[in-house]
């Protein structure tokens, strides 16, 4: 039997009960490190696989990584669980219809991409079983795709060192193989400092820091034009500084999420961005306090390990739809 034909039949035999792993990750959606009933049942899963798991991995406790295989080359799995907030939704239904009005839901189809690289993992540690090869294959269990960047705690801590390939993937309206489809990308809270008063009795007293937010944002808006194509400038308003429009905003918050093709351009990119919050300060009287959230690097492809899985792909044809 062909060694694909074989990894094949591997996969089918176990395919049920990873389905119904999926199944149950989708009825308990999870967001950004609170992954726990989820991790529970990768851990399970992992646990019943035989694979020798190591719970809580970078002090994160909805990260795991499950390993097979004692010698040899290591073959790295990685698996997401975390599901979006406010995107509650009934499954097998084609129209908005949330479960909860304003839960999580799993959107983003990471309930797959856990189940589906763990199913992965295990057809690949019983290949290696049956044909008797010496290797190791591993399953990382990522919490916080969304938002939380848990791989690049992985790979400070030196989780991916002796690692010969690692593969991932993610759901999506097609199948193919995609070349370093992610940019290198930032997030950054910009908190600006003011003065509150009274915005009719004594608005010559405030400093808004709410102002400080919307001059930066206009001075993003002015930048987006002259920056590489490909980068990407997005923000959120985590404070917006109260609710009473009569009380000048003393304090507020802007979150610039920062992407680019590579560091390089993502790192002069943020000095610019940086640039244009200390001038919003200058221009409104306000301090600003810049705090780095999360930052990680372009995905780097591997070309000669993208054809192979290309093809392997294409000898399986396209999806079968329903109506
Ligand atoms: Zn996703």
């Amino acid at each position: 039997m062909l060694n694909e034909e074989q990894i094949w039949k591997l996969v089918d035999a176990k395919r049920a009960e990873f389905i119904a792993l999926s199944d149950r990750v989708f009825e308990t959606p999870e967001t950004l490190y609170n992954e726990f009933a989820s991790v529970a049942e990768h851990v399970a899963a992992l646990k019943a696989e035989g694979f020798d798991v190591t719970e809580g991995i970078c002090g994160m406790p909805t990260a795991v990584m499950g390993e097979a295989g004692t010698e040899g080359p290591v073959i790295a799995i990685l698996g997401e669980f975390d599901a979006l907030p406010q995107l509650s939704q009934a499954p097998g239904v084609a129209k908005h219809s949330p479960i909860e009005m304003g839960g999580n839901g799993h959107g983003c189809g990471h309930n797959l991409l856990g189940a589906a690289s763990l199913l992965a993992a295990t057809s690949v540690k019983d290949w290696l079983a049956k044909n008797g090869i010496a290797a190791r294959v591993r399953y990382y269990g990522c919490p916080a795709e969304e938002g939380g960047a848990a791989k690049a705690y992985m790979a400070r801590d030196g989780l991916f060192d002796d690692v010969d390939a690692a593969i991932s993937w993610h759901p999506s309206t097609f199948n193919a193989v995609q070349h370093g489809h992610s940019l290198a990308n930032s997030r950054i809270d910009f908190t600006f400092h003011g003065k509150a008063a009274h915005a009719a009795a004594a608005p010559h007293l405030g400093r808004s820091a709410l102002d400080a937010c919307e001059l930066m944002n206009i001075g993003v808006n002015y930048l987006r034009e002259h920056m590489p194509d490909s980068a990407r400038v997005h923000y959120a308003y985590l404070d917006a500084g109260g609710v009473a429009p009569n009380v000048v905003q003393a304090k507020a918050t802007v979150r610039q999420l920062v992407r680019a093709a590579d560091l390089p351009t993502l790192r002069d990119l943020v000095a610019r961005v940086r640039s244009i919050a200390d001038g919003a300060a200058l221009m409104t009287g306000t301090e600003v306090e810049v705090k780095v959230y999360s930052g990680v690097s372009n995905l780097v492809g591997n070309r000669p390990l993208e054809e192979i899985m290309q093809r392997e792909f294409d000898k399986l044809g396209p999806v079968p739809f329903d109506d």
